[in-house]
């Protein structure tokens, strides 16, 4: 149960303090009484004193000392005083001083309880407005710590940050940004986007999120942006308010300018090698194949054997040294794509009629199964043997004898799908992710007797996405495997050129 109101009375007459307590206790008060000011300014001190109602003349002390005393030491209890009908322009004086009401004597009933009341009214409204203004202030103290550190800690980071409101206005953007980006600290802020970055890609990009139909929590796009011989990524993703609708965007740079050099050196060396490697290679195969032949006189068995093996080791170093430079060229953007209409029929059925031998030899069955009315895509035929050349010796590698190898084709709109499938050795499913990694083969018994560069799968899948297709797997282990190819069609390929 609440805890009572105490009243506080302070008369010199002992009828008022008894009339008060009397009236007063009835209606749910805790009634205490002082003879004088004195009195009633100790007990204010010491009991917990709601609201006095105070006579205006006492001994020792009266209530124009009381109300003096009271507004330092306890201002925030009402004080109402207690007049006779003579002196009521002494009351007025008090209330200049601070009461906060008075009542004549003799008093009516309802007006004394009424007065009481909406002293303790005003005396919660008080406290109340107190505390909301000590809670506001606690958190606009905590609110300026916050920015403050947010503010250090966007300032210190060695990454830029850009922040767009949704009109794509810039509202803030720290030092790195500004030093990476040679973007003025006198732009105003907000200001327009173009004015802190005049990447085109970085504010399609920016735009593309801050559209509605972009806000999917996950979504952020990343680009490689230069600035003169500065090179950076940007990674930028939207934010969100309390409705899920997009607020603005956060663009963070890092700097990647000597990972790019780095890579370029890395290039450049492998390059390199392999060219300085690539012609003695195949000047030693030419001449291994002569004497194979048997144009440099006759070969015993042993020796015969002996130089097949070390033919096939050729032949092994030389494609590592062709995938090399293939993946060099294509992350160097120096690998060239003639596209043109082709029949994707006629490059399946010649891939799969060359590997139809080695097929054979691991005794693995081979088919094709290919519709006639397939479209045409819009694709560089070199690059499209390699890539099926690649998936379709994989099928065969990794099968098991009197296993079966299928390439297939099915048209569907404005793409075609082909489906190259084995039932061969298959692979486990968290390896999947990493089979299109440079270098990565997979550490199976089976695998482990294929001679291969693990550079095939990056190499495929890299062609095809330069086609703006895409590759997918699906594998079971010890069952088999299929790799989805979808390539656009050369009319939906040509739209798309066209659409930019
Ligand atoms: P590799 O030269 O090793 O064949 P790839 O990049 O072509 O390199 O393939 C990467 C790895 O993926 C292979 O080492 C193999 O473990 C796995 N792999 C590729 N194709 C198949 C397949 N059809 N069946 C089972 N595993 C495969």
């Amino acid at each position: 149960m609440a805890e009572p109101y105490t009243v506080l009375v302070a008369d010199d007459e002992k009828v008022i303090r008894d009339g008060c307590t009397l009236l007063l206790q009835p209606e749910g008060y805790r009634v205490v009484t002082a003879a004088n000011g004195k009195e009633a300014l100790d007990l204010m001190g010491s009991d917990k004193v709601n609201v006095v109602l105070c006579d205006l003349k006492m001994p020792v002390m009266g209530a124009l000392e009381v109300l003096q005393e009271a507004g330092t030491r306890h201002p925030d209890i009402p004080v109402i005083i207690i007049t006779g009908h003579g002196t009521v322009a002494d009351a007025v004086e008090c209330m200049k001083k601070g009461a906060y009401d008075f009542v004549t004597k003799p008093f009516r009933v309802d007006h004394l309880t009424l007065c009481v009341k909406r002293a303790l009214e005003k005396q919660s409204l008080e406290r109340q407005t107190r505390r909301l203004l000590e809670e506001q202030a606690r958190n606009l103290y905590t609110l300026a710590i916050e920015q403050s550190r947010m503010h250090t800690i966007v300032n210190c980071m060695a990454d830029g940050v850009l922040v767009t409101n949704r009109d794509a206005e810039v509202v803030l953007c720290n030092q790195t940004f500004r030093q990476l980006l040679s973007s003025s600290s006198s732009l105003p802020l907000p200001g327009p986007l173009q004015d802190y970055c005049n990447d085109e890609a970085l504010q399609a990009a920016i735009q593309t999120l801050l559209k509605e139909d972009a806000a999917e929590p996950s979504k952020c796009i990343s680009q490689e942006l230069c600035h003169g011989q500065t090179h950076l990524r940007a990674l930028s993703a939207p934010f969100f308010g309390p409705d899920q609708q997009v607020l603005g965007t956060v663009t963070v740079f890092h700097d990647i300018t000597r990972f790019k050099e780095l890579d370029q050196m890395k290039s450049d060396f492998v390059h390199m090698v392999s060219h300085e490697l690539r012609s003695p290679l195949t000047a030693i195969k030419l001449q291994h194949g002569v004497i194979l032949d048997g144009l440099a006189g006759e070969l015993t068995p042993k020796q015969r054997e002996l130089m097949t093996r070390a033919h096939a080791k050729i032949q092994g170093l030389l494609d590592l040294i062709n995938d090399l430079l293939d993946v060099a060229k294509m992350e160097a953007g120096h690998r060239q794509l003639e596209q043109v209409p082709l029949p994707l029929e006629e490059v399946l059925a010649e891939v799969v009629g060359l590997l139809q031998a080695r097929a054979q030899d691991q005794k693995v069955s081979l088919k094709l199964s290919v519709p006639d009315d397939l479209p045409p895509v819009l694709a560089d035929r070199q690059s499209l043997d390699e890539v099926f050349t690649n998936l379709v010796s994989n099928a065969v590698n990794y099968s098991p004898d009197g296993g079966d190898v299928t390439v297939a084709a099915v048209s569907h709109n404005d793409y075609v799908e082909v489906l190259v499938s084995d039932t061969g050795i298959g692979i486990e499913a968290e390896e999947i992710p990493k089979i299109f990694d440079k270098f990565y083969r997979v550490k199976h018994p089976r695998a482990r007797q294929v001679i291969g560069t693990g550079l095939g799968l990056a190499i495929v899948k890299g062609i095809i996405e330069a086609h703006r297709g895409s590759i997918k797997v699906e594998s079971t282990l010890g069952v088999g495997t299929t790799f989805h190819i979808f390539l656009p069609t050369a009319s939906a390929a040509w739209v798309g050129e066209h659409a930019g």
